[in-house]
């Protein structure tokens, strides 16, 4: 066991922190190099072993298929994720297991068993059924964190309806442009989320968002706080759907590759992408990953603190705990409220044993202090992950020591990958040691490369280049919604590899340091936002006649966002007008997306095309040579 204080010591002589031996001895992936070797040699040896230990109403005929730059994985089987979320555990012994532990800011708490939970998705799934909704239909959920969140997307799944979640954090503009990306004929919200003790009111964005959208036929409303008194034409009761639907309805049998949801997030243009996921493939591989990667056992509890509305939230919230059948806990509102301590009262609670969270939530308690912690007992907690955003050493070490106990119960590591990729591709596991700064290694079935911008891999140790991933796997999404040439781009920029749009190095021991976008794709509090949609949104304003965005390093949220803009003929500088572009900001995008910084410039530095040089403003910001990032930068 090492002590308190010995940790700087520790790792100032290894530069890395050992998994405790109680972690590696229990870990379910004993041996990581033998299956990363056997997972790119063998890859369709490898994923079909994964697959026979899943539920599939017809075997596929073929494991893989490629025609560059599209795949096709379990070819001819027939399957649906729910039969594998919920059916499989009505007969293997978790029907009275606990699914979901579901807490709200406010201290309640709802338990829902693998029964239930059945019970309630094929119940919601006929409702949407007796609303129209067709296997192929297209359905925005626009919920909080919630188990009726879950419930809508589970029932969608169920009858072959496709998804498409809108974070409840996002606004109007967002809502309505993802509405009309997938042409979808019901929505389904709730009226309000509750944030810091504050209600969201969701059904007011709603509202405003289908006023003129004659597509949505139905708008589904989860009332919180009761029946509302004067709703709207367009409105059904969530809760009289649910209670009108019978409790049975057999899991529509889906082709492995047919669509099981779409999921936007911020590419290089103004519009985000709507990145496509199948059900057979994704169960797969995000199935696998919980159970090497997160090392969830039986008996575990898992706490994962992202949200629906993010990718991390379909896989490791929704989806793979629940094919897995784990116990998932989840949490409505903001990790420090009522009160610092929430976060590790939780744990304690509900002795979770793993944890799936970000590191700027940890930056965030490291800044409460140790006091905290120190008042719980965490003594449950084995293994604490992070993604989304590099792990920076001093959240790293500080976590390591109060929360894990600097080992002696629990321990921390990182992981990489992106909503394109559906699950983690690098990390590291529970058997390896960690490196401060480095997110760890290749994970099982992710075959990946750092090249340089021709293509030709970069083989030096520790020199930077872009991070690829050479062959697509199991759980890799299979194109973007109604755009297959915005796909292919991603493929064919470097011909033969898909560009993350990171950068990346990795050392002798096959160690990668993520060190940010290769693009201008920022991200705030880990969540991704394109400079781009920014830029939209901000000249979409009257007064704006040209704006650029930028990243600025932040302690807490990674990076913060600062714009810059030009007004047109008339408009002067103000305070005021400051306030009233943020807030222009906040209606189009929502919160996460509003500049931090806001300033106003009489010319916006441009190349001889007229490209704006986001580079150049950034270089001045942070008093930088704009030479020394043109290899990060585009
Ligand atoms: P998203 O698609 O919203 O999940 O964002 C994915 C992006 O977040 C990646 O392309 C990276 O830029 C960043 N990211 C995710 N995880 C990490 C990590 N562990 N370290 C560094 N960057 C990360």
């Amino acid at each position: 066991m090492v002590q308190q204080g010995q940790i700087d010591h520790l790792l100032q002589e290894t530069g890395q922190i050992l998994p405790p031996a109680s972690l590696v001895q229990q870990a379910y992936l004993q041996d990581h190099d033998a299956a990363y070797k056997d997972s790119v040699e063998n890859p369709e040896a490898f994923w079909e072993k994964v697959a026979k230990e899943l539920d599939w109403f017809k075997p596929w005929d073929q494991v893989f298929e490629w025609t560059y730059p599209t795949f096709k994985w379990f070819l001819g089987a027939k399957c649906n994720i729910t039969y594998n979320a919920l059916d499989r555990h009505l007969t293997n012994g978790n029907k009275n297991k606990a699914a979901f532990i579901f807490l709200g800011e406010d201290g309640s708490e709802r338990v829902f068993t693998y029964g239930r939970l059945a019970q309630m998705v094929n119940r919601f799934a006929n409702g949407l059924k007796s609303l129209g909704v067709k296997k192929g239909d297209r359905v925005v959920i626009y919920m909080p964190l919630s188990p009726e969140g879950a419930i809508a997307m589970l029932a969608c799944a169920r009858i072959g309806a496709v998804h498409s979640v809108v974070y409840a954090g996002f606004s109007v503009g967002s809502l309505r442009g993802r509405i009309l990306d997938a042409q979808a004929k019901v929505v389904i919200t709730a009226d309000v989320g509750y944030r810091r003790g504050k209600e969201v009111d969701l059904k007011g964005i709603c509202d405003q968002t289908v006023e003129d959208l004659d597509l949505v036929e139905h708008v589904v409303v989860w009332s919180r706080k009761g029946p509302p008194e004067t709703p709207r034409p367009r409105d059904v009761d969530f809760d009289q759907l649910m209670a009108d639907g019978s409790i049975d309805c057999p899991a529509e049998e889906m082709d492995s590759e047919d669509p099981l949801y779409i999921l936007y997030t911020s590419g290089t243009t103004g519009s985000p992408k709507g990145v496509l996921h199948v059900h057979g493939g994704y169960m797969v591989g995000t199935y696998y990953h919980f159970k090497t990667f997160w090392d969830v056992k039986d008996d575990d509890v898992f706490w994962c603190t992202s949200d629906i509305g993010w990718v991390v939230g379909h896989s490791y919230i929704v989806y793979a705990p629940l094919v897995a059948g784990a116990t998932t806990v989840f949490r409505e509102g903001a990790i420090d409220y009522p009160h610092p301590g929430v976060f590790y009262e939780t744990i304690e609670k509900y002795g979770v044993n793993v944890m799936f969270t970000a590191p700027t939530l940890l930056r965030m308690l490291m800044r409460y202090g140790e006091e905290y912690p120190k008042k719980y007992n965490l003594k449950s907690l084995r293994f604490l992950t992070c993604a989304g955003e590099p792990l920076n050493p001093e959240a790293l070490k500080w976590s390591y020591e109060f929360i894990c106990g600097s080992g002696e119960w629990g321990h921390i590591v990182d992981n990489w990958w992106q909503t394109e990729t559906g699950g983690p591709c690098l990390g590291t596991s529970a058997t390896m040691p960690v490196k401060p700064g480095r997110v760890g290694r290749a994970l099982p079935g992710a075959s990946l490369d750092i090249v340089d911008r021709e293509g030709v891999p970069i083989t030096e140790p520790d020199k930077g280049g872009l991070l690829v991933i050479t062959k697509p796997f199991p759980h890799f999404y299979r194109t973007v919604y109604g755009d297959p040439e915005r796909y292919a781009q991603d493929w064919n920029t470097i011909p033969g590899v898909y560009l993350t749009g990171d950068v990346a190095l990795r050392d002798a021991e096959g160690y990668y340091m993520v060190v940010g976008r290769a693009d201008d794709v920022l991200n705030v509090a880990g969540h991704r936002i394109g400079s781009a949609e920014v830029e939209s949104a901000l000249v979409s304003h009257a007064a704006v006649a040209e704006a650029a965005v930028i990243g600025k390093p932040d302690e807490l949220r990674g990076e913060i966002i600062k714009a810059f803009v030009t007004l047109r003929m008339g408009q002067e500088p103000s305070d005021e007008m400051v306030a009233a572009l943020k807030l222009h900001v906040r209606e189009e995008l929502g919160p996460i997306a509003v500049p931090a910084e806001l300033e106003f410039m009489p010319v916006l530095p441009k190349t001889r095309s007229g490209k704006i040089m986001r580079r150049l403003l950034k270089a001045n910001e942070l008093g930088i040579d704009p030479g020394d990032i043109t290899t990060l930068e585009e």
